[in-house]
């Protein structure tokens, strides 16, 4: 086994490509580049390929070390030819990952699902140390999950299992990404509490929000921590309400997988840990008596770098 593996997290709002040392999980370096506007396969391919090439060059590793390329994406994956299917927040449809990286750089490639790669990477080296049952969420955009069940991963006959933020919490309710009504992400994500703070403040409402919120700029979770601290009536509100809605998903999963773990990730649980805390307490009230006796909650311990630690072990 050589001593390195690339790990990259291909994500809507950045792509982060690092260097893992392969016994430790430790990463060595790390690029990260912002997307911005500019998406589509065309921008993620030169983005990437620039991102990898600065990492050589600044931790100064030979290719004959490295054993593999994985690489994380948010979306649809096909796993067995190294395919984007579907990526929406990268623009990216029927995107040949694999062929590209392995004409440019002549090692293994290995594609995971982004929420995959981040419970691997929790599982082998954070929060998830130990424990064979569990399921990892993830909140932010929208809200993904994992399953692992006997320290395996539980893909379902499409690969697509575990895939929380599209329950149904209400089927009349309100519209999805998916196509459908009243999935959970259209309550419980960040992108739900933006909407829901922005559609008050169009309607005049007062938020602290408005303090830091540029012209143009969307809203943050960091901005959603701030005017929570704050007590700020509407955005307090907006992420109880949310909190609410996910802890019924978190509840289900308890009752429906009967894990020992729940680990629960994003940019959102990292930033506001008040929704965190409200989330998981009412999500142990919610579900039955039996699953609850043994359910346990945590952050995950490798924040950002998760997904990229997990895509270097996709090989295995
Ligand atoms: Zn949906």
């Amino acid at each position: 086994m050589k001593k390195y593996s690339i790990g990259i997290d291909l994500g809507g709002t950045k792509i982060l490509i690092a260097l893992v040392e392969r016994e430790s999980g430790k990463v060595v370096d790390f690029v990260k580049k912002k997307m911005k506007k500019e998406k589509g396969s065309k921008n993620v391919i030169r983005k990437m390929l620039s991102g990898i090439d600065e990492l050589f060059e600044i931790t100064k590793v030979d290719k004959s070390e490295i054993n593999s390329i994985g690489v994380a994406a948010a979306g649809q994956i096909d796993r067995e030819n190294g395919l984007i299917i579907g990526a929406p927040n990268l623009d990216c449809f029927d995107l040949n990952i694999r062929q590209i990286l392995e004409s440019e750089y002549n090692l293994p490639v290995y594609l995971a699902n982004d929420v995959e790669a981040a419970t691997i990477g929790e599982m082998k080296f954070g929060s998830g140390k130990g424990v064979d049952d569990l399921v990892c969420v993830f909140v932010g955009t929208g809200v993904g999950s994992c399953i692992v069940k006997d320290g395996k991963i539980i893909r379902g006959a499409t690969g697509t299992a575990g895939e929380i933020g599209h329950i149904i919490v209400d089927l009349n309710g309100r519209p999805c990404a998916c196509g459908a009504n009243g999935c959970l992400e259209a309550y419980a994500s960040r992108s739900a509490i933006e909407k829901r703070i922005e559609g008050a403040l169009k309607k005049g409402r007062h938020s602290v929000i408005l303090d830091y919120l540029e012209e143009g700029k969307s809203i943050t979770s960091s901005m959603i921590r701030k005017s929570i601290e704050r007590e700020d009536e509407l955005v307090t509100h907006c992420v109880d309400e949310a909190a609410i809605y996910l802890s019924g998903g978190l509840a289900s999963i308890i009752n429906f997988v009967n894990p020992k773990l729940i680990i629960l990730g994003g940019g959102l649980i990292e930033a506001v840990d008040y929704f965190y805390k409200k989330t998981i307490k009412n999500a142990k009230l919610k579900c039955l008596p039996v699953p609850a006796t043994k359910i346990e909650f945590k952050k995950t311990s490798l924040g950002d770098f998760s997904g990229v630690i997990g895509a270097a072990y996709l090989d295995i």
